[in-house]
C-alpha cells in the first residue's frame, strides 16, 4: 500500500519547486556542457596525438644522433690506425708509438665524451675481445686490457655485423658517471670497425646514458602535459626510475596496469579512451630506423623490440571542466540558486495568495450573508424605507412601505413620484421637508398622510437625509414611521380626557370645547343657542340612604335617559357630581324650556334601576331641577350662560325642586 501523495501540503510543493527548477536548469545546461566537453575531449585527443608525435620524433632523433655519432667515430682513421697497430703481431705491445696512439686515442675519446655529453662510456675493443681504449665517466678503472668483452652479447653481436651496421642493446641498468650513485639506465651501441681492406679490426662501443635522452624528451621538459609511457615488447618499463614514481625500470606494466598494456599491445598505434584517461600510443622499432640514420642495418634483441611509446593524459570531465573555471562554477551555482529561489518564491507567494483567496471567499460569503440579512432587514423593517432622486422620483422602496401603500415595487420604482402618495392636505409639509433635504440642510422631516391604493389614509412621520458625494446630491434616503397607532392612542387619550368615565358623557372640558364650536356656528348661522343646567334633587340623601354605588347607578340611569330624550346634535355632558348640562344648538328659549320640561317629566316618571338588593322593587325614583338660559349674541364663552343657567337652577331649587326655571339676567 503506497502512501498517498498529497501535493497540497506546502512541503511537497516546496520540494517540487526545488527539484523542478534544478531538473530544468540541468536539462538546459547539460547539452551545452556536453558539447563543450566533447570539444575538450577532441582537442585533448589532438593534443595527445601532437604530443605523442613530438615525443616520438625527439626519441627518434636522439637515438639517430647517437647512432650517427657512433658510426662517425668508427670511421676515424686514428681509430683504425690504432687498432691495426694493436692487431699487427709485429708491433711491440707498448712501443713509444703505441704509447703515443694510446694517448691520442684517449684524448680523442675524452673530447668526444665531453663533446657529446650523453655517454657514460666509450670503448674500443679488439677482435680478441680486449678493450683497449676506454673512457668512462667512472674515473678509475684498471688500465687495458682491462675488460674482456668476449663473452658479452653486445660484443658478440657487433662482431657479427657488417661495416656501418649497428647493434643496439636493450636499456639496462648500468654505471653512471658517479661512483657514489652509479646506477642509471644505459644502452650499448656498438658497431664493427674495419680497415681499408675490409679486415675486421674490432668493435666501437658507446654506452648511452638513456636517462639523459629521456630527460630531454618533451614530457620531461614540459611537466603536466601528460604521462609518458615507454615499454619494450614484453611490456617492461623502459624509462629510468624517478623519485615518487610507481613504475620503476624493468617493471612489467602488464601486471601493474593491465588495461593500458592490453590496449598498447593490441595494435601498433592508436588512441583509446580509458576510464578517466586518453591513451595515445605507437610502436617504435629501432631496428627499422636505419633509413633515417647513416646505419646500414640495426640489430637489437628481438624480444625487446618494438618499443611502445604511449601518452596518457587525463580525460576532460564535467567536473574538471567546472573546476577549471571558478567564475563559471559561480555562475552555474547562481543559476541554480536563482531558479530554486524563484521556485520557492513562487510556491510561497502562491500559498499566500491561496490563503488570501480563501479568506476573501470566506469574507465574500459572510458579506453576502450579511448583505442578505441587511436586505431582509431593509425590506421587512418595522418602518418604511425609500430613496428618492432629485426630482422626488422613487428609486428604491422597501417591502414594508409597499405593503402599506398596496403597490408592487415594479409599479413604483422609477415610475412614481413619492409626492403622489401624500394626501393633498399634508403635501405642503412633505414639500417643505423635501426642499430642506435638497437644500443646505440635507435633512428634513414631516408628518404626512399617505394615500393608499385601497383609499385608506396612513398617518406617517418621514425623516429624510440627503446622500451627497463629491459629485453633489445623489438621492435622499428616508425612514417612514407608521403613526396610525400613535394617532389612535392620542385620539383615545384625547377622548378620555373629555369623557366622564362613569356615565360615558362628555365632561366639563368637552362642553367647553363643543361650546366654542357651537358659539361660532350659531354666530355664523345666526341661530339661537341655549343651555340647560341640571342638578339631581337630594342626591346626598340617595347616597346616604342606599349607598354610593346606588348613587352611581342613578347617575348612569339619568345619563342614559337624557341621551334618549335629547336630539343627536344636543351636547350633553356631566359637569361634575350630580350636575349635568345640555347645550342645545339652533334652539330658542321656548324650545329649550319644552325640552327641559320633557326631560324633567321623564326623569320623574322613569325610576332608576338600582337592583333588588337596594330597593324592594329594584327601582328608585328621583327628580331633577333644571335651569335654562340663552347664550347671548356676542358672548365669546359659555361662562355667562352657565352662570345664568345655574342661577335658574338655584331658583328652581328654592322653589321646591323638581321644576324648570328660566333665569333672565
Ligand atoms: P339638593 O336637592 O339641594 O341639590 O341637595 P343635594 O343633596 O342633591 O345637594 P348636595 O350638593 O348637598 O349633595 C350632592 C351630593 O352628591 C353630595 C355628594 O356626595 C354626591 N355626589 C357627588 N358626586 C357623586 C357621584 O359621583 N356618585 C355618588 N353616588 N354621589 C355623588
Ligand atoms: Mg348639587
Ligand atoms: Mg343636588
Amino acid at each position: 500500500m503506497g502512501i498517498p501523495l498529497n501535493i497540497n501540503t506546502l512541503w511537497t510543493r516546496l520540494t517540487i519547486a526545488t527539484l523542478l527548477p534544478v531538473a530544468l536548469v540541468s536539462m538546459t545546461l547539460y547539452p551545452i556542457f556536453a558539447s563543450h566537453l566533447e570539444e575538450r575531449i577532441d582537442s585533448s585527443r589532438q593534443a595527445a596525438e601532437a604530443f605523442l608525435d613530438s615525443e616520438y620524433e625527439m626519441l627518434l632523433r636522439s637515438m639517430n644522433e647517437s647512432f650517427n655519432q657512433v658510426l662517425a667515430t668508427s670511421e676515424l682513421p686514428l681509430l683504425r690506425h690504432f687498432l691495426v697497430r694493436r692487431t699487427t703481431p709485429r708491433a711491440p705491445e707498448w712501443s713509444p708509438a703505441a704509447e703515443r696512439d694510446w694517448h691520442q686515442m684517449e684524448a680523442l675519446f675524452e673530447t668526444l665524451m665531453t663533446h657529446y655529453g650523453r655517454y657514460t662510456r666509450l670503448a674500443v675493443v679488439d677482435t680478441r675481445g680486449f678493450e683497449w681504449v676506454a673512457t668512462t665517466a667512472l674515473p678509475t678503472l684498471p688500465r687495458p686490457p682491462v675488460v674482456a668483452h668476449g663473452a658479452t652479447t653486445t660484443y658478440q653481436e657487433a662482431m657479427r655485423l657488417k661495416s656501418r651496421d649497428l647493434y643496439v642493446s636493450p636499456p639496462r641498468l648500468g654505471a653512471s658517471g658517479d661512483s657514489d650513485a652509479p646506477v642509471t639506465t644505459v644502452i650499448d651501441i656498438a658497431t664493427p670497425i674495419f680497415d681499408d681492406r675490409g679486415q675486421r679490426l674490432g668493435v666501437l662501443l658507446f654506452t648511452l646514458d638513456w636517462s639523459q635522452i629521456t630527460a630531454n624528451l618533451p614530457h620531461a621538459r614540459e611537466a603536466g602535459r601528460g604521462e609518458v609511457l615507454l615499454v619494450d615488447a614484453q611490456g617492461r618499463w623502459l624509462l629510468p626510475g624517478e623519485e615518487g614514481r610507481e613504475d620503476q625500470f624493468g617493471d612489467s606494466i602488464g601486471n601493474r596496469r593491465p588495461g593500458i598494456w592490453a590496449a598498447m599491445s593490441a595494435r601498433n598505434q592508436g588512441m583509446v579512451m580509458l576510464n578517466d584517461h586518453l591513451l595515445g600510443f605507437r610502436s617504435h622499432d629501432i631496428r627499422t630506423q636505419h633509413y633515417r640514420s647513416q646505419a646500414g642495418m640495426i640489430v637489437s634483441q628481438p624480444e625487446s623490440q618494438p618499443w611502445r611509446l604511449g601518452i596518457l593524459i587525463p580525460k576532460p570531465s564535467l567536473v574538471g571542466l567546472l573546476k577549471q573555471n571558478p567564475i563559471q562554477q559561480l555562475a552555474i551555482a547562481l543559476v541554480y540558486l536563482l531558479s530554486v529561489a524563484f521556485g520557492v518564491f513562487w510556491v510561497l507567494s502562491n500559498h499566500r495568495l491561496r490563503g488570501l483567496r480563501q479568506r476573501a471567499l470566506q469574507f465574500s460569503r459572510e458579506a453576502r450573508q450579511y448583505a442578505g440579512e441587511v436586505q431582509d432587514l431593509y425590506e421587512h423593517a418595522p418602518c418604511g424605507y425609500h430613496s428618492l432622486d432629485g426630482d422626488g422620483r422613487v428609486v428604491k422602496i422597501n417591502r414594508t412601505e409597499l405593503d402599506w401603500l398596496g403597490y408592487r415595487a415594479d409599479e413604483v420604482i422609477d415610475k412614481l413620484h413619492y409626492r403622489d402618495f401624500v394626501t393633498p392636505e399634508t403635501r405642503a409639509a412633505f414639500d417643505a421637508a423635501f426642499h430642506q433635504v435638497l437644500g443646505e440642510g440635507q435633512e428634513g422631516s414631516a408628518e404626512c398622510e399617505l394615500l393608499c391604493r385601497d383609499g385608506s389614509r396612513l398617518p406617517v412621520a418621514i425623516q429624510a437625509t440627503a446622500q451627497v458625494t463629491e459629485d453633489g446630491f445623489q438621492y435622499s434616503r428616508a425612514t417612514v414611521f407608521d403613526l396610525s397607532e400613535r394617532k389612535a392612542l392620542e385620539a383615545r387619550l384625547e377622548k378620555q380626557a373629555l369623557t366622564d368615565p362613569l356615565t360615558g358623557l362628555g365632561n366639563r372640558r368637552y362642553l367647553e370645547n363643543q361650546a366654542a364650536m357651537e358659539i361660532a356656528r350659531a354666530e355664523r348661522s345666526a341661530t339661537p343657542l341655549t343651555l340647560i343646567a341640571i342638578d339631581l334633587d337630594h342626591f346626598k340623601r340617595i347616597n346616604d340612604t342606599y349607598g354610593h354605588d346606588v348613587g352611581d347607578l342613578v347617575l348612569q340611569a339619568f345619563a342614559d335617559l337624557a341621551r334618549r330624550v335629547l336630539r343627536d346634535g344636543d351636547v350633553l355632558c356631566r359637569m361634575g357630581g350630580e350636575e349635568f348640562a345640555v347645550l342645545l344648538p339652533d334652539t330658542n328659549r321656548e324650545q329649550a324650556l319644552q325640552i327641559a320640561e320633557r326631560l324633567r317629566k321623564t326623569v320623574t316618571t322613569t325610576p332608576a334601576r338600582v337592583g333588588l338588593d337596594s330597593t324592594a322593587d329594584g327601582t328608585l325614583s328621583y327628580s331633577a331641577s333644571l335651569g335654562v338660559s340663552l347664550v347671548k349674541a356676542g358672548e365669546a364663552s359659555l361662562k355667562p350662560a352657565v352662570k345664568r343657567a345655574d342661577q335658574g337652577l338655584y331658583a328652581a331649587k328654592q322653589a321646591g325642586r323638581n321644576r324648570v326655571h328660566w333665569e333672565e339676567a
